[in-house]
């Protein structure tokens, strides 16, 4: 008996155990089954070559030494700021033209933005914050990326320099936490690599498909696919408001923020 009851207890154990080593599927909706099933229809292939397909043939992009790749707009090579205007009265971009191929903020002369407007792009740019460590918070070397002159990709020195997490350096501004602080030491180049998909609305303004923001900050993924929520918002919510394609924006923070900016380039989607 006391034999029996020992073995049962066994089982139950054995049986447990085996239970959690399950794991539960991910499946979706069946209504929300997508293309990629309808693709693959038909007879089943019985040869390599029915599954080998010879057209469209990507483009051939090369790259420069700058790493800019050929079928690239080029923003800012270091040469001059004739891509850029004053983003509030449209007059000719004040910012600083350095030595080496660089540009920054000039204080209080207000953002600048691009001549061109851009819809859903991959953008490559790099940053920098001063070396001289001035302000604290908010206030050290805060810049930004408006994409669509609305959505921010935050740039800021966060070295020892902790502020909200959704407004440090890599956040979509007050909407998303970056995934990981990839800055480099402060004073060095860092690099962002964005690749965003613009929102699109109906005739009446209803929002269809809200923008998508991707961004690599030296290589490391911190913003993955993210949806945007709405233009940021300083105070409130954030809010979508119907619009087309829009320039590119880099902010100037009003605080002898100092944060220089070269190498920029669009590749439009
Ligand atoms: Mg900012």
């Amino acid at each position: 008996m006391k034999y029996g009851i020992l073995v049962l207890i066994g089982l139950f154990i054995l049986s447990s155990c085996q239970e959690n080593t399950k794991t539960t599927p991910q499946t979706i909706d069946d209504s929300e089954t997508k293309a990629v099933t309808k693709k693959y229809q038909g007879e089943e292939p019985t040869t390599p070559e029915a599954t080998e397909v010879y057209e469209p043939v990507p483009p051939k992009v090369t790259q420069d030494d700058n790493g800019v790749p050929s079928d690239a707009i080029v923003l800012f090579d270091g040469t001059d700021l004739s891509e850029w205007i004053n983003a509030a009265d449209s007059t000719a971009a004040q910012w600083h033209i350095n030595d080496d191929a660089s540009m920054t903020v000039k204080d209080k002369s207000g953002f600048i933005q691009t001549k061109r407007n851009f819809g859903s792009m991959q953008l490559h740019l790099e940053w920098k914050s001063p070396a001289e460590i001035i302000n604290e918070g908010q206030a050290r070397a805060n810049s930004g990326v408006f994409i669509q002159q609305r959505y921010e990709v935050q740039i800021l020195d966060n070295n020892g320099n902790p502020t909200y997490t959704n407004g440090q350096v890599g956040a979509i501004y007050k909407q998303s936490i970056p995934l990981a602080m990839a800055s480099v030491p402060t004073g060095k180049w860092n690099t962002y690599d964005i690749i965003f998909h613009a929102p699109q609305f109906g005739k009446s303004g209803k929002v269809l498909q809200p923008a998508n923001i991707t961004v690599l900050h030296n290589g490391v993924l911190i913003q993955d696919h993210f949806e945007i929520e709405g233009a940021i918002k300083y105070i409130g919510w954030p809010k979508y408001e119907i619009h087309g394609k829009a320039p590119i924006q880099l902010q100037d923070h009003r605080d002898n923020s100092r944060v220089s900016f070269r190498n920029i380039w669009v590749r439009e989607l």
